[in-house]
């Protein structure tokens, strides 16, 4: 049962962050530099779904039954401190899960400004006045009332924020960031390198050192911090906001660091307050950054799946055409084996020649029909980008290939002007063909209507500036009529069944290749369409087109 293996795991891990706790109690100090238990009984709460709390909240109390009574703490006490954790615990978990619908994510902003408000904020706060009441009506603890509020919540709110954002991302699949083992490398650098600046500063500097005699040393660890917000995450910045507290809380319970100078109570909450004025800027800058990535990423993707609608409904307008264009092969090879059956029946010696010759033929024929076969399905496929460099005069001969039922049926004449040794263009194939495709089936349309006599298609390509590309794509048809702007317009269009969509994705497409898709031309003169192409250097790396 999964739950009670959380259970178990929870109750093992309360223990020992109780006996730290009472570890990291300074000599002479009556209360923990950092209560870590409720931030783990929290974090538990905030993963599990609302109906299996009870099971974690009784799986506590043996572990804290445990370690209290060992360290000598009464049974009143004991329990009451177990209500004041339990319900900072239940206060932070229900007003985080009631706002955000589900655990918090540390990628997105708002998430990450509710955990902070509430389970950082307002439950410790709230909670200590539960907890400083119990503990005065009990008289186990000094200084009055206000002190144990004052002294308990740092404490608690501190360790909230290291140890929550720690457990969730790591437990929400965390990967301290996409892609290739070398970010891995990255982040041990990271951690590694703040690792041993924070050793420096809390561990190593003579007492009271770090702020008085260097203090430029004093922010050493910042610069990992931030690389680690930038670079590695939400899961790599709680990592190393609790590499940073570990070593401030061992160098300050071993009287080493910036924080031993002053009374236990003046040195505690001048770490406290470093410790969360560092850590809480880099969780909200990991989240946001993360939240940016993420938001880039939809939209990317989003961009793809229309690109990919708009391509498939584009060669669905196209099928019957391409029907036609693969019926041809498709007879050629029934009438060529026709005739190699007839000569083959008629008896007597057979023309290896010819039969040579047919079977070529047919090979051809075949080869035609399966080349126009995957060039569809590479279409229809909805795939990821993937940037190559390409000869743009295959790319276009691909196109009117496709097209090729389409403008014989309309009877257009395309006119092929092809720049011979053009430099290759950097780009996605299929992409470039989406957008190829669409401008050459908005101009056949185009010449379609009454105003078109001479139905020719001029496709150019040509050597564009700073070594790239060039593709035009010029119709004889009436031109049109609205700004060439407008026509990139999503949705604008003046077809009867029309979408609108085809020249505002193809614009989208051609900007994501760097390149540059423009209109010119007017009423009466026809319509030209051109595609700037970034072009790609020997090694392959693009040069951008202005
Ligand atoms: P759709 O083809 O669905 O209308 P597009 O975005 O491809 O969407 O085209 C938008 C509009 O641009 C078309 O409706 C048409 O009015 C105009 N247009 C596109 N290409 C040409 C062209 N070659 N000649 C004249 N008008 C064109």
């Amino acid at each position: 049962m999964p739950v009670f293996r959380a259970a178990l795991a929870l109750s093992g891990s309360y223990y020992l962050a109780a006996k730290l706790g009472f570890a990291l109690t300074p000599p002479g100090s009556p209360f923990s530099m950092v209560w870590l238990p409720n931030a783990l009984l929290l974090a538990a709460l905030l993963l599990a779904p609302l109906r299996q709390w009870w099971v974690l909240i009784a799986a506590v109390l043996p572990a804290h039954l445990a370690a209290e009574l060992q360290s000598g703490v009464p049974m009143p006490m004991t329990l009451g401190w177990y209500l004041g954790n339990c319900s900072e615990a239940l206060m932070g978990a229900g007003a985080i899960r009631l706002v955000c619908g589900r655990p918090p994510r540390f990628n997105a902003f708002r998430d990450a400004g509710v955990f902070l408000f509430f389970g950082v904020l307002l439950a410790p706060v709230l909670s200590s006045f539960i907890d400083a009441a119990l503990t005065t009506l009990l008289h186990w603890g000094e200084g009055g009332y206000w002190t144990l509020v004052r002294r308990r919540i740092p404490s608690n709110a501190l360790a909230t924020l290291l140890v929550v954002p720690f457990v969730l991302t790591w437990a929400q699949g965390a990967r301290l960031s996409p892609g290739a083992p070398r970010r891995y490398l990255e982040a041990g650098i990271v951690l590694g390198g703040l690792a041993a600046a924070s050793l420096v500063v809390f561990n190593w500097l003579e007492p009271g050192a770090g702020a008085r005699q260097a203090p430029a040393l004093f922010y050493a660890p910042l610069p990992f911090l931030l690389w680690a917000a930038v670079r590695l995450g939400p899961t790599g910045v709680s990592t190393a906001n609790l590499l940073l507290a570990a070593a401030a809380l061992w160098g300050a319970v071993h009287g080493l660091g910036p924080f031993v100078s002053g009374s236990p109570e003046d040195n505690a909450r001048d770490m406290h307050l470093f410790l969360i004025a560092v850590t809480v800027p880099m969780l909200l800058l990991a989240a946001l950054l993360a939240e940016r990535r993420r938001v880039e990423l939809e939209t990317r993707l989003q961009r793809q799946q229309l690109a990919h609608l708009s391509r498939v409904s584009l060669l669905g307008g196209l099928s019957g055409a391409i029907a036609h264009e693969l019926n041809q092969p498709l007879t050629a090879i029934l009438s060529n084996t026709q005739a190699a059956q007839y000569k083959l029946a008629a008896g007597g010696e057979v023309d290896r020649g010819e039969l040579g010759e047919i079977l070529r033929d047919i090979a051809a024929a075949d080869r035609r029909a399966s080349e126009v076969i995957s060039r569809l399905r590479a279409l229809f496929k909805n795939s990821d980008s993937q940037q190559q460099d390409l000869d743009v005069n295959d790319v276009v001969r691909e196109v009117l290939d496709l097209a090729h039922g389409d403008l014989t049926t309309r009877h257009v004449t395309v006119v092929q002007l092809a720049e011979e040794q053009l430099p290759k263009a950097r780009g996605d194939r299929i992409q470039l063909q989406q957008v190829l495709l669409n401008l050459v089936v908005n101009a056949c349309e185009a010449m379609s209507t009454d105003g078109a006599h001479e139905r020719v298609l001029k496709v150019e390509t040509r050597r564009g500036a700073h070594d790239g590309v060039q593709i035009s794509i010029i119709d004889s048809g009436p031109g049109f009529g609205a700004s060439a702007e407008t026509l990139f317009e999503p949705f604008y269009t003046t077809k009867p069944h029309g979408l609108g969509l085809g020249l505002s994705i193809s614009r989208s497409i051609i900007s994501a290749h760097g390149g540059r898709l423009w209109g010119s031309g007017a009423p009466g003169r026809g319509a030209a369409f051109h595609v700037d192409l970034v072009g790609a250097l020997p090694g392959g790396h693009p040069t951008l087109v202005q």
